[in-house]
């Protein structure tokens, strides 16, 4: 067997115009990681017509295992993938911000009930109307840093075409992903956009014996895929941005 080699690396996904964010941060390679290899437990499943463990965040998560080094610098309870979350080459400043609405399908609803009011108000209640704002990042790139095999990674990224938010309504849209290696320090490669600021959620540990890391701060926050669920979350320092 074949030991796998962890290097630095640094993973860019060119962008067509931009990613629309649901959190603060950007998207963390690990985690973009764990839900391709998921999504493709799910296709395999659904072909031999098996069933497969749906989400539970009241279960342990299932081990799993990504082409990455980890960082164990904080101890066994406290450990991470050696991996960012994305940062925006090219970015153009903001805010950018568009608009989505959407409204109750009185046709979908009909059909699932069959003592419909004779008027579903879009005006209040359950069912009215919604607009809603979707903070857009405009960029012509996303750069991770990582230290891990980067055949592995590059070849599970392959399948991901788009990225973030609405993907199904443009937003997102990769032209291409990159994975090269890095002449880099792996401790940096693990924790540190290219900037030197503090590139994903930490335990205070990691940093410790490092001068003058910029971080957003302390928090609770997840340490490693699944990111939301209740298992992963610890006291943190979080990504500078
Ligand atoms: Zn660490």
């Amino acid at each position: 067997m074949t030991t796998t080699p962890m290097i630095p690396l640094v993973v860019r996904a060119r962008l067509a115009s931009g990613v629309a964010h649901a959190t603060p941060w950007g998207i963390s390679l690990d985690g973009l990681l764990a839900s391709e290899i998921r999504e493709n437990y799910k296709a395999e499943c659904r072909t031999r017509g098996t069933e497969y463990e749906p989400y539970d965040s009241a279960s342990e998560p299932a081990p799993l295992e990504l082409p990455l080094a980890r960082c164990t610098l904080a101890g066994q309870d406290n450990w991470h993938w050696s991996a960012t979350f994305a940062w925006p080459d090219g970015e153009v400043a903001g805010p950018h911000v568009q608009y989505w609405s959407s409204r109750p399908d009185q046709h979908a609803l009909d059909q699932l009930s069959d003592g419909l009011p004779a008027l579903v108000s879009e005006r209040q209640g359950r069912y009215r109307a919604r607009v809603m704002p979707l903070p857009l990042t405009i960029a012509s790139a996303l750069v991770w840093r990582a230290v891990g095999d980067p055949d592995a990674v590059l070849d599970l990224l392959g399948g991901v075409r788009t990225i973030g938010r609405k993907r199904s309504s443009g937003h997102g849209h990769i032209l291409n992903w990159t994975v090269e290696e890095a002449a880099a320090d792996p401790w940096a490669s693990s924790h540190l956009h290219l900037d030197g600021s503090l590139g994903r959620t930490a335990h205070a540990h990691c940093l410790r014996g490092h001068q003058r890391v910029d971080t957003g701060g302390e928090g609770q926050m997840g340490l490693r895929p699944p990111y939301m669920h209740p298992a992963t979350r610890r006291e943190v320092l979080l990504p500078a941005r």
